[in-house]
């Protein structure tokens, strides 16, 4: 495997891109493992905004999963990389994985915003973010540094999503908007894929062929962990 990604991975590994001006997505997520979802989110987000390239920021320790029994940042970091190869718009950042103790996004953005001053930066996430952001470490920090972008699963959630998306613009956001970005309804998920491994079961498809070998090649998830 380490032979015929060499040349792609070494793309997908790059800790410094270029600076100018991008709209540059940002996919943070605890990622235990990634899958089709996760990657799938991104490719609409780059596709609707008409971004220049998504870069995927495994968490290091969330500090709301502190309590749960997480792979290491180092092995969901891999795990990330091997997901996006093949796709160059794609990336992957390290940031918040070698930074010690746990991660909060506001902090990221501010690392990034410093780094790469004249690009615009778009947080994407799923919809659940709208309603537990504010309870993230300074969500004024976060909306001073990036648009929050939001995926709408299934219609029938929308109207709630514009009421929060309306209040969460009034309080934090002067005048910018927060993007709702329509989105399949897709109830994959980590927790899912974890419980499937655990039982025997195949999650084939659900993850890209190569993490999925890796999962397999390091035995990840075949014991409960929280
Ligand atoms: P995750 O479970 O790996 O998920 C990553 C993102 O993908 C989430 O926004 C999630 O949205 C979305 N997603 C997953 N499955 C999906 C599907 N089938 N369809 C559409 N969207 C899907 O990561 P996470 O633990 O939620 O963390 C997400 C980011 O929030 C990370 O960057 C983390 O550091 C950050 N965060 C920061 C703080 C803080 O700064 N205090 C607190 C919490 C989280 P849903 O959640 O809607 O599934």
């Amino acid at each position: 495997m380490e032979e015929k990604h060499s040349m792609e991975e070494k793309h997908s590994m790059e800790e410094t891109p270029p600076m100018g001006t991008r709209r540059i997505g940002l996919m943070g997520g605890t990622f235990n493992p990634i899958h089709v979802g996760h990657l799938m989110l991104a490719e609409w987000a780059l596709d609707a905004l008409k971004l220049d390239e998504v870069w995927m920021v495994p968490a290091g320790m969330p500090y709301m999963k502190a309590a749960q029994n997480i792979l290491p940042g180092e092995e969901r970091l891999r795990m990330t990389q091997l997901a996006i190869l093949g796709n160059s718009r794609f990336r992957c950042l390290d940031t918040e994985v070698r930074r010690q103790g746990y991660t909060y996004t506001c902090e990221t953005l501010e690392e990034l915003r410093g780094k790469y001053p004249e690009d615009a930066f778009f947080f994407i996430a799923g919809a659940d973010c709208l309603f537990s952001i504010e309870k993230w470490k300074a969500p004024e920090r976060i909306f001073a540094n990036c648009t929050l972008v939001a995926a709408v699963r299934g219609e029938n959630t929308l109207p709630e999503m514009e009421a929060k998306k309306r209040e969460l613009e009034e309080r934090f956001c002067e005048g910018r908007e927060i993007v709702l970005l329509p989105f399949l309804h897709m109830s994959i998920s980590s927790t899912e894929i974890r419980e499937r491994i655990r039982r025997g079961q195949s999650v084939r498809y659900l993850v890209p062929d190569d993490v999925l070998a890796y999962i397999r090649e390091k035995g990840f998830y075949r014991e409960k962990s929280e």
